[in-house]
């Protein structure tokens, strides 16, 4: 049996403080990864911070014209909320191609983009694994790696960050609100994931103590030109293998603006702004979605069994950046064809 002790605080502040002085303290939200993590044996909080009664359930348009997301707002609530179905259909379809309805139900924004990899050896406590035992090796380089990163991997750690919502909340220039022991500060959400490098133990840039309070995303521009494509192995519950998160603004029949983040290839969402701003007032047709394909995949390695996502990642940014072109409807089913 696992012993832990128990804090329902009534203040972010109070939950920061509980977090910062135990390093064995961690927060529960939707409780549907971290409970997981804790049956496997993978993690063993000392003391769980149970954040569900503090006051972040916001899904409001602020006036700005932002979409104000509460860390503690459902995935299921977000994604069915009129506004964000609305204004923000690239984030509901991507939040509604996770999991199951039942965990939607549960799972929260926050608990959403903090979610673990869900690498074969990092829940397997036999095998080695860097992000889980710091040093212990990679058992996936050179192992079972078919769910594995093809961008961005380092010697120590080939894991992909499994959030669908995270993939569409870098393409949509999202920001992540945290509050600690330093006060509260936003994060771009480009640079909240990390890469892996050499401390692979690390999924994010937060300090100890902190506490996500909020996800803001700012209006959105794209009218139906945004998608998100996720391909795997069955049509629901299952974690991606490749997928896209596209929006686009056309003027004439060009590019006037690009975004495309990619989930399933690397520890992180991966986007590169600088080659979307390349692609500017190329014409917005299959060629040049090509040719962007290849730019964005630029430096692209297998490691065996996942050598086929180094053919099926160009070929699902053309798909998703077509349908986003057609206004292509936003259920996945809609999806498998164009
Ligand atoms: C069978 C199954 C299939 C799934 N399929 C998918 C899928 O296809 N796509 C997908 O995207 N997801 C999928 N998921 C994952 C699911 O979306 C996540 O488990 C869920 O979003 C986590 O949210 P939660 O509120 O339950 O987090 P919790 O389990 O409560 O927490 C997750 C982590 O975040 C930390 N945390 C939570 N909230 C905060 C906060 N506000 N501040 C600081 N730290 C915090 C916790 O300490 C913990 O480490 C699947 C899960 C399961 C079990």
């Amino acid at each position: 049996m696992m012993r832990f002790a128990y804090q329902k605080p009534e203040s972010v502040a109070q939950a920061a403080a509980v977090l910062e002085a135990d390093p064995a303290a961690q927060i529960i939200a939707g409780g549907t990864n971290l409970v997981d993590l804790m049956k496997y044996d993978v993690t063993r909080p000392g003391t769980i911070i149970d954040i569900t009664g503090l006051d972040l359930k916001t899904i409001a348009v602020d006036e700005t014209g932002a979409l104000q997301l509460g860390a503690l707002a459902t995935n299921a609530e977000t994604a069915y909320h009129p506004e964000v179905q609305a204004g923000w259909p690239l984030l509901a379809s991507a939040i509604l191609a996770g999991a199951s309805p039942q965990l939607r139900n549960a799972a929260t924004n926050g608990g959403n983009i903090l979610q673990r990899t869900r690498c074969y050896y990092f829940y397997d406590r036999a095998e080695p694994c860097n992000k889980r035992r710091p040093g212990s090796g990679c058992g996936a380089l050179e192992g079972v790696n078919r769910m594995h990163a093809i961008l961005g991997e380092s010697p120590d750690c080939i894991a992909v960050h499994p959030s669908d919502m995270a993939v569409a909340l870098a393409a949509l220039d999202a920001e992540v609100s945290v509050e600690g022991p330093s006060g509260k500060r936003r994060i771009a959400f480009a640079d909240f994931h990390r890469l892996p490098g050499d401390r692979p133990e690390a999924d994010n840039t937060m300090e100890r103590g902190e506490i996500v309070t909020g996800i803001s995303v700012p209006a959105n521009p794209f009218g139906p030109h945004q998608t998100y494509l996720k391909l795997r192995d069955r049509l629901s519950y299952a974690f991606a293998l490749v997928s896209v998160a596209a929006a686009m603004r056309i003027e004439e029949g060009s590019i006037a603006q690009l975004r495309v983040a990619l989930g399933g290839v690397a520890h992180k969402p991966w986007r590169r702004k600088e080659v979307e701003a390349q692609f500017v007032g190329r014409p917005a047709n299959r060629d040049t979605f090509t040719a962007f394909a290849a730019a964005l995949l630029e430096g692209a390695t297998g490691h065996g069994q996942n050598d086929f996502k180094l053919e099926l990642a160009p070929r699902a940014i053309v798909r998703a950046l077509e349908q986003a072109c057609a206004g292509t409807p936003q259920d996945q089913a809609c999806k498998v064809v164009l």
